[in-house]
């Protein structure tokens, strides 16, 4: 059925047990410089023919109540019209599913009224995976992000609003060298403004056939050290209040550590350990935590 899909399906590792459903493929935005992963790959989405087909094929592996997990960048960006269809097929052969969520830009949320975002909750669309990246407003204009940090607590608030839950997706390094303490600052403030149940973090990493790539090489752009990413991660922590999960274990991240960040005995335990890390080891030896050099051949 999806056989003219290309683009290798992804998810959040949070999603792992999930039942997985091919949704679309491709990005209909496209365009942030940091961005490999749907890149050659033309937006298409499944029908909801397609869809309830591989419900029916795949449900019988999964508990009843299982989450769903629609796979893409961006299936969110469809008009509700076709999201509708989606979880009434759902609906239909999952019954009892637990959670319907899928990746969505900040646009792709604006685009939809207060009125259809509360009917896509009411129908089963409980959750939603976030792009936010950072709120630095510079460094998400430096990366052609698309939107806004003030465009991202508009919109989070109207998910608040419609009863949808939502992870955010925070890019540790985005900005690039110098640009850390600053990106740590403002997105702490940024999500202390609204209310995701999971903020999760990847460290930047240039792969090559991404615009990050060029801009690299001609020295537009100069990645963040592993310590400065580390010390953006610290001041980021540090200026955390909202009630949300942080899920910082990422092949990415220098740093991996989960917490809640109204844990305080958790959260001062954190905060000690990376200070710790930062005083006690050499340049060299954070340089090694990750091998983003390897990562970038995968
Ligand atoms: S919105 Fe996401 S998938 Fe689309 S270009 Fe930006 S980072 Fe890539």
């Amino acid at each position: 059925m999806t056989t003219t899909f290309t683009e290798p399906a992804m998810r959040p590792p949070q999603e792992a047990q999930s039942l997985l459903l091919r949704a679309t493929q491709g990005c209909t935005y496209n365009d942030c410089h940091f961005c490999y992963v749907s890149r050659g790959y033309p937006f298409m989405a499944v029908t909801p023919d397609q869809l309830e087909e591989e419900a029916r094929l795949r449900k019988v592996f999964f508990p009843e109540d299982t989450r769903i997990y629609l796979t893409g960048s961006n299936p969110f960006a469809l008009p509700v019209e076709r999201l509708r269809a989606w979880i009434e097929v759902l609906r239909r052969q999952v019954p009892h599913f637990s959670t319907v969520t899928m990746q969505s830009r900040i646009d792709d949320i604006s685009g939809k009224s207060d009125a259809e975002l509360r009917e896509l909750r009411e129908l089963g669309l409980n959750h939603l995976y976030i792009g936010t990246e950072n709120g630095n407003e510079e460094v998400l204009i430096l990366m052609n992000k698309g939107h806004s940090a003030a465009d991202s607590v508009r919109q989070l608030l109207r998910l608040d609003a419609a009863g949808i839950d939502y992870t955010c997706f925070y890019v540790l390094g985005l900005g690039g060298q110098g640009w850390g303490r600053a990106s740590g600052e403002a997105t702490a403030a940024m999500f202390n403004r609204v209310h995701p149940i999971r903020i999760t973090t990847t460290g930047m990493t240039v792969f090559p056939g991404s615009p990050l790539a060029d801009m690299a090489a001609s020295g537009v752009f100069t990645e963040a050290t592993e310590r400065e990413k580390i010390e953006e991660l610290l001041v980021f922590l540090e200026n955390l209040e909202c009630d949300t999960f942080y899920d910082g274990v990422h092949y990415l991240n220098p740093l991996n550590y989960r917490l809640r960040i109204r844990d305080t005995a958790a959260k001062a335990t954190v905060l000690a350990d990376i200070r710790e890390t930062l005083a006690s080891h050499s340049d060299e030896e954070l340089e090694l935590m990750v091998s983003r050099e390897r990562m970038q051949s995968l």
